[in-house]
C-alpha cells in the first residue's frame, strides 16, 4: 500500500490531500497550521510533526507551498523531508517556484540519492476540489511513472514535460501568459466600456473571434506553427489598427499599456521587412532575433 506525505494544507494543498485519500491512498499530512491539519485528519488522514516526520513511512512526500524560500526550508531544513525519506521514496514538489531553484533543489535532492520530481499545477482552486488540475510534470521516466498513480488523483490531464524541472518551466509559461492575457482583457473591456459600449456585447463580440477564441487556438496553428506566412491579415493592419485603439483611449483616459507594450513587436518586425507578412509572422521574427532559426 503506497503511503503519500503531503506537506502545505492551504487553498490547493488540503483538497489535493482529500482526492488523494479519496483515491485509496494512505495519507499523512503536515502544515504550520493546525487547523489545516485537523481539518485532513478528521478525512482519514494521519497528522505528522514535522516535514521529516511526515516523509517516514511515506512512500511518495508531496509539497504544495507558498514558495521556494519555504519549500526549500521543508526539504532541506534540519527536520526536513529529506532526513526523513526512505530511499525507495519520491519527493514531488507541486508549488509554483523559481525553475532555477527547482533544478538546484533537484541536484541536491540527487547527491543525497533521494528521487525528485517537480509536478507543478494548472487550473485553479476548484479543479483542486474536482480533481480535475492539469499537472505540469519534470522528472525521469521511471520517477514519474512511479508517481503517476498518485498524480491522478488530483488531476485529470498529466503532463511529463521532460526531466527535473521541465514542469516548473512549463507551469511559468503557462502563468506568463494567462496572466498577460489578464491584463489585456482589463483594458479591452475597459475600452468598450468608456467607449459606451456594454461589456457583455464587447465580451460576445471577442468571444467569436481571435480576441476571445486565442491565438493559440485559432491563429498559431493555421498559419506561423506550419511555416504558411502568406498574409490572412498583415502586421502592416494590425499595425494600423493597433495604433488606432491607442488613439481611441487617448481622449478616454484609458491606459492602454499592454498595448503600448506590445507595439516594439510589431515596430521591429516591419522594420525587418514584414509588414506584409500574416500577423503570426510576428513569432517568427522574434525566434530569428533570439537566435532560434536564421
Ligand atoms: P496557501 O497559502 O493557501 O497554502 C499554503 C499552505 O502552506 C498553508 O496552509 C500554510 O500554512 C502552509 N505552509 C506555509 N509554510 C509552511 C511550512 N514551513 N511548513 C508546512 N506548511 C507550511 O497557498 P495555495 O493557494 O494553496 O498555493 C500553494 C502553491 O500552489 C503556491 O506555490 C501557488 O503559487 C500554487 N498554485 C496556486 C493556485 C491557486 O489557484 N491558489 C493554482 C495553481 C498553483
Amino acid at each position: 500500500m503506497t503511503t503519500v506525505g503531503f506537506i502545505g494544507l492551504g487553498v490547493m494543498g488540503a483538497p489535493m490531500a482529500r482526492n488523494i485519500l479519496k483515491g485509496g491512498f494512505q495519507c499523512r499530512v503536515f502544515d504550520i497550521d493546525p487547523t489545516a491539519v485537523q481539518s485532513i485528519v478528521a478525512a482519514g488522514a494521519k497528522a505528522a510533526t514535522s516535514p521529516q516526520d511526515c516523509a517516514m513511512g511515506s512512500d511518495v512526500v508531496i509539497l504544495m507551498l507558498p514558495n521556494g524560500a519555504i519549500v526549500e526550508a521543508v526539504l532541506f531544513g534540519p527536520d526536513g523531508v529529506l532526513n526523513g525519506m526512505a530511499e525507495h521514496a519520491v519527493a514531488i514538489d507541486m508549488s509554483t517556484i523559481l525553475p532555477g531553484q527547482t533544478d538546484a533543489h533537484a541536484a541536491r535532492m540527487k547527491q543525497a540519492g533521494r528521487r525528485f520530481v517537480d509536478a507543478p499545477v494548472g487550473r485553479s482552486s476548484a479543479h483542486a476540489v474536482s480533481g480535475q488540475l492539469l499537472i505540469m510534470v519534470g522528472g525521469s521516466q521511471e520517477d514519474v511513472s512511479a508517481v503517476r498513480p498518485v498524480l491522478e488523483t488530483m488531476g485529470d490531464t498529466i503532463e511529463h514535460c521532460g526531466p527535473t524541472g521541465a514542469g516548473a518551466r512549463m507551469k511559468i509559461v503557462n502563468n506568463f501568459m494567462s496572466i498577460t492575457l489578464n491584463a489585456t482583457t482589463v483594458e479591452a473591456l475597459l475600452l468598450a466600456e468608456t467607449s459606451g459600449l456594454d461589456p457583455e456585447l464587447a465580451r460576445r463580440v471577442m468571444l467569436s473571434t481571435t480576441a476571445g477564441q486565442g491565438h493559440m487556438a485559432t491563429t498559431y496553428p493555421a498559419k506561423v506553427l506550419k511555416g504558411d506566412l502568406e498574409p490572412g491579415f498583415a502586421i502592416d493592419l494590425a499595425h494600423k489598427d493597433l495604433l488606432l485603439a491607442l488613439e481611441m483611449a487617448g481622449p478616454l483616459n484609458v491606459e492602454l499599456t499592454t498595448g503600448a507594450a506590445a507595439m516594439p513587436r510589431y515596430d521591429a518586425a516591419r522594420a525587418a521587412g514584414r509588414g506584409g507578412e500574416d500577423w503570426t509572422a510576428l513569432y517568427a521574427d522574434a525566434r530569428r532575433r533570439a537566435g532560434l532559426s536564421k
